[in-house]
């Protein structure tokens, strides 16, 4: 259990944000502000994710690049490669390397709605196949690591920041829509991992035995990368229903009913967020190795979350951090 008052007797998991790149001027300013009060947390990195088929790749690298340079808080790119050959998926991770970008979270990406599944999707034919490029990239770019070069004393990589190199990959407690089983799943997972993968982050899910229950499955079935849950808190029905669209993971029937039965907009975000907090809670006192908050480029309610357990105090954060640094 947790004390609200950040009396609590475990340390604080790593915590981690997902945005999305702003379409307007206005919600970019609006998102800058937000990145500031989210990276008040020292989240161990923001994700930003990559609209289908690359059409956000500009707007992505500029997200990145503010992070990069605006922060202290290591950035994450999300990566696909539905559609693209080798040559192009290549240079997509060249550049973003060459932005400064070390994280990824490689995924396959969905082919265009109404597409043939199988025409059309590129060389690279599953998020693993991503995971190796961008192995081999990366070498191919810095064949000596950040130890130094070889040969030439004091001579080191010029950048200030460690060197991360996260390679993540997406995870589906419930299940991906189009898998065959649960099997396939974990074995998908597995074979993400085999290719590279250093951590996994999944999917929405509603229920903490969703995901324990398949972070138990992959464990016996070989994976042991890190597997953080991606929890989001939904405040309005609207977007509950949306989602469940989006993801294709049916919305819960306790809190959609919650969310309907009451229209004020402040008990809606209380009721959201206080269901995202037992979430939370239930999946940390699982074992959960962390927490991936999707935020919908907010900070207020996933901040509350934070709040409700105690969590966003900075107080923990140099435990983390130590333990991360070489
Ligand atoms: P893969 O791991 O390659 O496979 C997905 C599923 O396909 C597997 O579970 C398996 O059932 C099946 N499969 C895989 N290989 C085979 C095979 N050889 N034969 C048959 N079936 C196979 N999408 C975006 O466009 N942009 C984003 O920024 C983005 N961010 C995401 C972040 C997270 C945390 C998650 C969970 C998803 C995200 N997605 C994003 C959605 C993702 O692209 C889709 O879910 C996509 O359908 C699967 O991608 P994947 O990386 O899981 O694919």
């Amino acid at each position: 259990g947790t004390a609200p008052d950040g009396g609590d007797c475990r340390p604080r998991p790593p915590i981690s944000f997902e945005l999305f790149p702003p379409r307007t001027d206005a919600a970019a300013l609006a998102l800058g502000r937000t990145i500031d009060r989210l990276a008040d947390v020292d989240p161990s990195f923001m994700s930003v994710t990559f609209g289908a088929g690359g059409s956000s790749r500009d707007r992505s690298l500029t997200l990145l690049r503010h992070v990069l340079e605006h922060t202290r808080v290591e950035p994450m790119a999300h990566l696909t490669c539905v559609g693209s050959s080798h040559a192009e998926a290549n240079r997509l991770v060249r550049e973003f390397l060459d932005a400064g970008i070390t994280s990824f979270l490689a995924l396959r990406g969905d082919p265009p709605a109404g597409a043939d599944p199988e025409a059309g999707l590129g060389d690279l034919r599953s998020a693993a196949e991503l995971v190796q490029l961008i192995h081999r990239v990366q070498e191919e770019r810095e064949p000596f690591g950040q130890a130094g070069i070889p040969g030439i004393p004091g001579a080191t990589s010029i950048r200030e920041r460690p060197r991360p190199e996260r390679v993540a990959v997406a995870a589906f407690p419930t299940g991906h829509p189009r898998s065959r089983d649960a099997q396939q799943d974990i074995d998908t997972l597995l074979a993400k991992e085999v290719a590279g993968a250093n951590l996994a982050i999944t999917q929405l899910f509603w229920d903490a035995d969703d995901y324990l229950g398949f972070v138990a499955r992959a464990r016996s079935g070989g994976v042991t990368m890190p597997i953080l849950p991606g929890i989001m808190p939904v405040t309005t029905p609207a977007r509950l229903a949306r989602l469940a669209e989006l993801t294709g993971v049916p919305a819960p029937g306790g809190l959609a009913a919650s969310l309907a039965a009451d229209p004020d907009p402040d008990r809606q975000f209380a009721i959201g967020v206080e269901h995202a907090a037992r979430l939370t809670d239930d999946v940390l006192d699982g074992g959960a190795p962390g927490l991936h908050l999707y935020t919908f480029n907010r900070h207020e309610a996933v901040l509350a979350v934070l709040d409700r357990l105690g969590l966003r105090t900075r107080a923990y954060a140099g435990t983390e951090r130590n333990s991360r640094t070489p």
